[in-house]
């Protein structure tokens, strides 16, 4: 299964207070009550530097950019899922940062 960059909120910690989805409105959105819906789908690296200002600037640290799991489906001779392709040179690079804590921009 192919991993990639996706945003989570921690709905324990988050106060509901909208911020992220006024920082990150291309991946966040509010619910009635004002807490963020997340979009599942993975950050590109056009999208990260808003990512990190979200993450950065939750009041509670509730909100992360996490290397997960993906499901994309694609095509194979047997008509499943495969595994999907390879991260590209920039998203291996922003994996391998937030894993080993390099630098941020
Ligand atoms: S900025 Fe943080 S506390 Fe506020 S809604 Fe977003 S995740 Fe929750």
């Amino acid at each position: 299964m192919r991993r990639a960059l996706k945003m989570v909120v921690d709905p324990v910690s988050c106060a509901g207070e909208g911020l992220c989805a006024e920082l990150f409105p291309e991946r966040i959105t509010l619910d009635p009550w004002g807490y963020p819906i997340v979009s599942d789908e993975p950050l590109t690296p056009q999208l990260m530097e808003h990512a990190r200002r979200a993450v950065d600037m939750c009041p509670h640290l509730a909100i992360h950019v996490m290397d997960a799991p993906v499901r994309v489906p694609t095509p194979t001779r047997r008509g499943g899922d495969g595994p999907g392709p390879e991260p590209t040179r920039a998203e291996a690079r922003i994996v391998a940062q937030l894993r080993g804590g390099g630098p941020r921009r």
